[in-house]
């Protein structure tokens, strides 16, 4: 009897690792897509796109940008014009379910905050949490600037911010009934600035790491995990990235600081770097995230899967999926995905590249 069952213990292992060795396409976990959430009026829209073309080309990921773009009630004040209400949200989330869509919200937490020459609602509302109270918001905006402005960036050290930021989590986490939030982070280089008081000659990748471990650790309570861009987390100036893709303004090393449970995403939209492999290596799971090149996003899918099937079976698991993102105005990508068309003029780039990315995911 022993004898029988080691046999079948050995069979049943040898197969698990047969399965988790081989990783066929079909098995890609995370088929994703990110998009800013449509504001109410245009919402209908937006749920037929789920329906008719996200879940029939198999996405089973939806990162949802809605940062104030909610009618939230615990902070009404922070509600951007014309929200989404928590009647439509509800119709998404059953919307979701059935097509076996995970939804997972996104608010930019500490950067991101302004956008050339708009103030965002939460340093709007709340001024006392600006990094660079100094750095006015420009009446025309140009890059480069003597401030070194691209987007503002809240004090992690103001006592008060996440009392406010996470109250908006939890809301948008319990309506969307998730378990994974997007809290952004990218492009941060408002950090650790000589005109905060509670920040300055600070280390910089220390305070981005504290940042998103207590963002980690505050979803972790709830068995929520955490999901953000990974340039912060790259050496620019080894890599050769910059300072968009990755990091010039010494944040990087917080890539051995943070929980290795977060999840980065990891976009590059000129070559198919191969920084998925960094982030594996250092215990991450990551998905490779294209924008609006195909041959950039066939590049980096060829590339995650060959490193799903040439990797140990440990390192192959951290290469989750791929995340094609969106980052003009959905109502762009709605129409053409209604009218069912490509093109070759700059405005179809997004969807030429989401519709190239999914023919390969999808064996076509
Ligand atoms: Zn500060």
């Amino acid at each position: 009897m022993k004898l029988f069952l080691v046999i079948i213990l050995t069979l049943s292992s040898n197969l698990i690792y047969a399965q988790n060795s081989a990783k066929p396409k079909e098995t890609l976990p995370v088929r994703g897509f990110c998009i800013a959430a449509p504001n109410h009026d245009d919402f209908n829209d937006f749920l037929k796109f789920v329906v008719k073309d996200l879940a029939v080309n198999n996405v089973n990921t939806l990162i949802l940008r809605i940062d104030f773009n909610y009618e939230y009630e615990s902070y009404p004040n922070l509600r951007s014009r014309n929200p989404i209400t928590k009647d439509q949200a509800k119709k998404l989330v059953k919307k979701a379910k059935k097509h076996h869509i995970r939804i997972i919200p996104q608010i930019n937490l500490l950067g991101h905050q302004s956008w050339e020459t708009s103030l965002g609602k939460l340093l709007t509302e709340y001024p006392e949490f600006d990094e660079t109270p100094n750095v006015k918001i420009p009446s025309s905006y140009s890059w480069p600037n003597a401030d070194g402005l691209y987007c503002k960036s809240y004090c992690p050290g103001h006592p008060d911010v996440h009392k406010v930021v996470f109250a908006l989590v939890d809301e948008i986490m319990d309506v969307f009934e998730a378990d994974a939030f997007h809290a952004g982070m990218d492009e941060v280089f408002f950090i650790g600035h000589k005109d905060c008081p509670r920040c300055r000659n600070k280390d910089r990748s220390v305070l981005f790491a504290d940042e998103v471990t207590l963002i980690r650790n505050h979803l972790a309570e709830e068995n929520r995990e955490l999901w953000i861009w990974g340039d912060r987390l790259i050496d620019g100036k080894t890599t050769g990235l910059g300072e968009w893709e990755a990091s010039m303004n010494d944040t990087h090393r917080a890539i051995d600081m943070i929980p290795k449970d977060v999840v980065i995403c990891d976009w590059h939209y000129q070559r198919a770097e191969p920084t998925a492999v960094y982030f594996a290596m250092k215990g991450f799971r990551v998905v490779s995230c294209p924008w609006n090149t195909p041959k950039v996003a066939e590049r980096q899918y060829d590339l995650l899967i060959s490193l799903r099937e040439n990797s140990s079976p440990q390192l192959s698991d951290k290469f989750i999926g791929m995340v094609q993102t969106i980052w003009f105005n959905p109502k762009q990508i709605i129409e053409q995905s209604k009218n069912n068309i490509e093109g070759t003029g700059e405005e179809y780039r997004e969807i030429n590249t989401y519709r190239a990315l999914y023919r390969k995911i999808n064996g076509q």
